[in-house]
């Protein structure tokens, strides 16, 4: 028998409700289940594949191409287990399904409601999910705050899960805040009395609350909240901001959440086992110097949209006992004028993936810096063809070398659309999506540092670099190191006489997990240290910037 556990959120957004599912979900693989994460978005759109990284963050990637919330990152970086495509479903799916289906004459001239219909296929793909998976536990988190009219329905329908499936097989955990008065020196508990109440005027009796607070909670709250959420006083589970997320599943086993849910899940598990998880929250904490990367992008004054990629930095500093420091330059107020000022502190640049011409000449100046200055470079996606571009302007010589994407009519469209992109009118879920094999050429440094003949990776585009111009870039030094299996499609570009100049097609950030970090990240930080050294700084540096660089132009 599946266990569901339901996640919501209440008071406020952001307190993490993404992390702490995915937490809940290491500290029960922990035990020896098998869990699997879902998260059901309220809004209207059919993926976050179409919305801006200014809406939402990051698109995050799945094995089987689906474009899915960055919450899914969180999952899969925290329970290594690999989702698909059930797992995030989101209200303009639902509607799409039931629409099609009432077009059909599916309802025979019934009238289509959101109690039945639209709650029956909310059930009908959380049940999708436990069936596909056949996993122990299901955590199913719902975006959104209770009290929002528009997470209503998934409430609704997690309510009636209960009743489905059973009491013993059901639990309710639901997160909430505890505002910090500073007159008074205090944290407030009624803000959560009320989220409580929100939750039960619709019918919805929570089994654990997790309190969020960014000071010491004490006993006392938690007892008073237990008396007046109704809870076990064992199942109200302080949870303090902590100086990294990789230790909230530590904090929520400490505070006995695992036991809780064991127990009242009645669920078969093995003492839990944490020790590879405290080892890396001990390198986290514990790093013996610092490693820098500029990470260049658009989006740089909203860090959620490079997510995946700051933690595949993150877990690779860690592999090697560093604190990664992140310089977050935006691209669009660069140009060959000052990109050294901006870089020259950088042991290693990042230029990470993104769409559309602007802020491109910047990235292309960055990565004619990195190619000049030998500071190690990272290209990912769209970082790869900005890296051809500049290739083929400065070394082969060839100024107007350009990406179709940015330019549709250039002659000299060294990046070109893919040839099974051509005609394609549909933004949504139309890009090449997904993981696909890549063959590594020998003696190369991709080659290097994954270590095999073949990997997969996963993808998401609709340009690639053009065939036309394989060869005449090759014989002015660059590498094509990774393949499609049938040669066709260039995976991953690097600079021959460059220390590490690497840049891929597809996206190996979402492939990084904290205890295996990405192959090419570890070697492109190992790169990067070696570049640090070379330019003589210390074992630490100052703090990096907590604002962009070039906000304080005023031109953000
Ligand atoms: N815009 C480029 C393309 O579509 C790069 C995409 C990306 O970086 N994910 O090919």
């Amino acid at each position: 028998m599946t266990r569901y556990i339901f996640c919501t959120g209440g008071v406020v957004s952001s307190l993490g409700k993404g992390v702490t599912a995915a937490s809940v979900g290491r500290i029960l693989k922990a035990r020896g289940l098998s869990v699997v994460i879902q998260k059901l978005d309220p809004y209207i759109n059919v993926d976050p594949g179409t919305m801006s990284p200014y809406q939402h963050g990051e698109v995050y990637v799945l094995e089987d191409g689906t474009e899915t919330d960055l919450d899914l990152g969180h999952y899969e970086r925290f329970t290594d287990v690999n989702l698909f495509r059930h797992a995030n479903v989101t209200t303009g799916q639902i509607y799409a399904e039931i629409i099609t289906r009432e077009r059909r004459g599916d309802f025979l001239g019934g009238t289509v409601q959101v109690i039945p219909h639209i709650t029956d296929e909310i059930k009908r793909r959380i049940h999708l999910m436990a069936q596909s998976s056949g996993a122990d536990v299901v955590i199913v988190e719902i975006g959104g705050t209770v009290g929002d009219i528009e997470s209503l329905p998934f409430l609704e329908a997690i309510r009636q899960m209960r009743k489905d499936v059973g009491v013993d097989n059901t639990c309710y955990i639901h997160l909430t805040l505890l505002p910090y008065i500073r007159a008074t020196d205090e944290l407030k508990t009624k803000p959560t009395q009320h989220s409580v109440r929100e939750l039960r005027s619709i019918g919805i009796h929570p089994d654990v609350l997790i309190c969020r607070a960014d000071y010491t909670i004490t006993p006392d709250l938690l007892d008073k909240i237990a008396l007046f959420g109704d809870v076990d006083r064992e199942a109200v589970i302080p949870l303090e901001t902590s100086d990294t997320i990789y230790d909230v599943p530590l904090t929520l086993e400490e505070a006995g959440l695992g036991e809780y849910l064991v127990r009242r899940l009645r669920l078969d598990a093995e003492p839990p086992d944490l020790d590879d998880w405290r080892d890396l929250v001990t390198r986290l904490r514990n790093p013996e110097g610092d490693v820098r990367i500029a990470l260049v992008g658009k989006y740089v004054g909203l860090h959620d949209a490079y997510l995946s990629v700051h933690e595949a930095l993150l877990h690779a500093a860690a592999s090697h006992g560093l604190r990664l420091v992140v310089d977050w330059i935006d691209s669009e107020h660069l140009d060959e004028q000052d990109v050294a000022v901006h870089l020259a502190q950088a042991d290693g640049i990042v230029v990470p993936g993104g769409f559309g011409e602007r802020g491109i000449e910047g990235k292309i100046a960055t990565a004619r810096y990195a190619r000049e200055q030998e500071v190690p470079y990272l290209g990912l996606c769209l970082g790869l063809q900005v890296m051809v571009i500049e290739f083929a302007r400065h070394v082969l010589g060839d100024e107007q070398a350009n990406s179709a994407e940015f330019m549709p009519d250039t002659t000299h469209p060294v990046i070109d659309l893919m040839l099974d992109q051509k005609g394609v009118t549909d933004k949504g879920g139309t890009m090449r999506l997904g993981a696909y094999p890549c063959v590594l050429q020998e003696g190369t440094k991709s080659r290097q540092a994954y270590g095999v003949d073949e990997v997969s990776e996963r993808h998401r585009h609709r340009y690639e670099i053009n065939n036309a111009y394989r060869e005449i870039l090759a014989n002015k030094g660059m590498v094509w190191s990774g393949r499609s299996p049938s040669g066709h499609l260039v995976e991953i570009g690097e600079i021959g006489d460059h220390p590490w100049m690497i840049g891929s097609q597809f996206h190996p950030e979402f492939k990084t997990r904290p205890n295996r970090p990405h192959p090419l990240f570890v070697e492109f930080i190992r790169a990067a240290v070696e570049h640090r050294a070379k330019e003589g700084r210390g074992a630490s540096c100052p703090e990096a910037d907590v604002a962009p660089r070039l906000a304080s132009k005023g031109l953000m």
